[in-house]
């Protein structure tokens, strides 16, 4: 029998997705396997098959008790023998699996990580033909992940236990430092790294600065009938606000976040997947595990967390393949409660500055006017050929904001001339060459940028220095009043380390000269 008839007789396709033959063929031959692929690409069969065809025990590494219990339920209904272990089910059950396990009757066996580095699983496994070890959403296991699990760490001991059973890796959400950062937290020997594409086609990606986003939801849920959508929320408590505002206007509408008592959070689940009720008000907490293909759209009423963050939780509409709409409401004032989540949390001091930078950089996302989907791909290191994606807001609007690297460039220059010695307005009134007292009392003699931007008038160059502030290239501090300084990212800008560009509002020329 070859890996073909297995795929159909057991899955029904006739044919492989792309990188599932290179995955399935290099554990074939034992070698380490990481793989990098979106939502929906197909990465499950890639460690499920070959147990099943070799008639082996392939197990499965898990975070979550309700992603096991769906995957082992859909290969079940496939006939292929698999189980979970787990401290949800009941002590006959496990028991029961145990015996199926020691007589060689499951191919396939879901666990979570802490489990499965126990001294008894370990003693369980013993003599028993362990074929693969795979371990789902592996960026877990990463603190420059946006979801990571201590408990993740610890499967570490998989490769110093089983030296010689191949491992697979999958994630469907990796930037280089993650990527890496799987590689050496699970010790994989020289893996075969795989990465398919994270362009998801049929998605529409739309950032929309809104100052009511409450009466634009409402206008687009009223053109969006009978369709299931989420809307991800920033607090517990937004989510239970915008939902019952929501089902106040009549529409089918459910909070759900990690608040709930369990019960009611499955209800919730179940009832969305059945369609029993339409909208989902989330935190962040919904959606791993979530199995309903046909999300129609993902609504962010506030800002999320990073960029992986955003195209995960986007990721989740449109899995069957058809359109699906992503619109992030956009408040800058959402970035201050981000900050202040981050500060007070009980972070170590450089996993705080990771998290600072990550969402900088989803605010530059947010603000800038070049493709969206063409920026998501390059944050996952992967080229997206076309111009126009035509696919997103920016490819079907022209935006009011510029490159204005030479704008930029220089008042980051005046920034690093008197760095941390003075605040917003007397920057501006520098960079714009208006003669004040306070500037002369300052020095001896003029700073070099002293009108540099003397084109430019002032209430622009302030608001560009704000923009500044907000995609995080100057930090505003200070212990009695606030001044500016360079920040990291500043800084490598101006070293020219990095050739990105810098999106500000277009410049209003005050007319005196023309632009640089
Ligand atoms: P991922 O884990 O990468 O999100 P899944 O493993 O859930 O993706 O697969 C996504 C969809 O693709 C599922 O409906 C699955 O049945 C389907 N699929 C997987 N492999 C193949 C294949 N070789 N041919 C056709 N469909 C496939
Ligand atoms: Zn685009």
């Amino acid at each position: 029998m070859s890996l073909y008839d297995t795929l159909r007789d057991y899955w029904g396709y006739t044919s492989f997705l792309p990188q599932q033959t290179e995955a399935i063929s290099s554990l074939h031959l034992n070698r380490d396997v990481l793989l990098l692929k979106a939502t929906g690409g197909g990465k499950s069969l890639c460690y499920q098959i070959l147990p099943v065809h070799t008639n082996t025990l392939g197990i499965v590494v898990s975070p979550l008790i309700s992603l096991m219990k769906d995957q082992v339920d859909d290969l079940r209904q496939k006939g292929i023998r698999a189980a979970t272990l787990n401290s949800e089910q009941g002590a006959n059950e496990n028991r029961a699996t145990e015996r199926a396990l020691g007589e060689g009757k499951i191919n396939l066996l879901y666990v979570s990580p802490e489990r499965f580095v126990s001294s008894r699983f370990i003693r369980l496994l013993k003599g028993l033909p362990l074929s693969i070890v795979a371990v789902d959403e592996a960026h877990c296991i990463s603190r420059w992940g946006h979801d990571f699990r201590p408990e993740y760490r610890k499967l570490r001991m998989v490769k110093e236990t089983w030296p010689d059973v191949p491992v697979i890796a999958v994630t469907a959400t990796a930037t280089r430092a993650v990527k890496d950062d799987i590689v050496r937290q699970l010790n994989l020997k020289n893996p075969r790294v795989l990465v398919g594409s994270f362009n998801r086609e049929n998605l529409y990606y739309e950032i929309r600065a809104s100052a009511n986003p409450k009466r634009e939801i409402l206008g687009y849920l009223d053109s969006h009938r009978d369709v299931s959508g989420i809307i991800y929320c920033f607090s517990r408590k937004n989510t239970e606000e915008l939902s019952s505002y929501l089902q106040g206007q009549g529409y089918s509408s459910l909070p759900y976040h990690a608040g709930l008592k369990d019960n009611i959070r499955r209800k919730t689940q179940e009832s969305f997947v059945r369609d029993e009720i339409r909208v989902i008000c989330a935190t962040v907490a919904f959606g791993m595990g979530i199995d309903k293909p046909d999300i129609r759209f993902v609504l962010h009423y506030d800002l999320p967390k990073d960029i992986e963050s955003y195209y995960q939780e986007t990721g989740r509409a449109g899995r069957d393949g058809m359109p699906g709409e992503c619109i992030l409401f956009y408040d800058r004032d959402d970035l201050a409660k981000h900050l202040w989540l981050i500060n007070r949390s009980d972070m170590d001091r450089d996993y705080k500055e990771v998290q600072k930078k990550k969402l900088y950089a989803l605010t530059r996302f947010c603000e800038s006017p070049v493709c969206r989907r063409h920026t998501l791909l390059k944050y996952f290191g992967e080229k997206f050929p076309e111009t126009n994606c035509g696919m997103c807001d920016n490819c079907q609007k022209e935006t009011g904001r510029v490159d204005a690297g030479v704008y930029a460039r220089k008042i980051l220059l005046c920034v690093r001339e008197l760095n941390g010695q003075i605040g917003r307005g007397k920057i501006a009134g520098i960079l714009c060459g208006l003669e004040s007292n306070e500037v002369k009392s300052l020095h001896s003699q003029k700073p070099k940028s002293f009108g540099s931007l003397v084109d430019i008038p002032e209430t622009q160059v302030k608001e560009w220095v704000d923009d500044l502030i907000f995609q995080g290239y100057i930090m505003r501090s200070g212990r009695k009043y606030p001044v500016l300084s360079l920040t990291e990212e500043g800084w490598t800008y101006l070293k020219g380390h990095k050739n990105i560009p810098i999106f500000l509002s277009k410049p209003k020329m005050s007319g005196k000269s023309s632009p640089a």
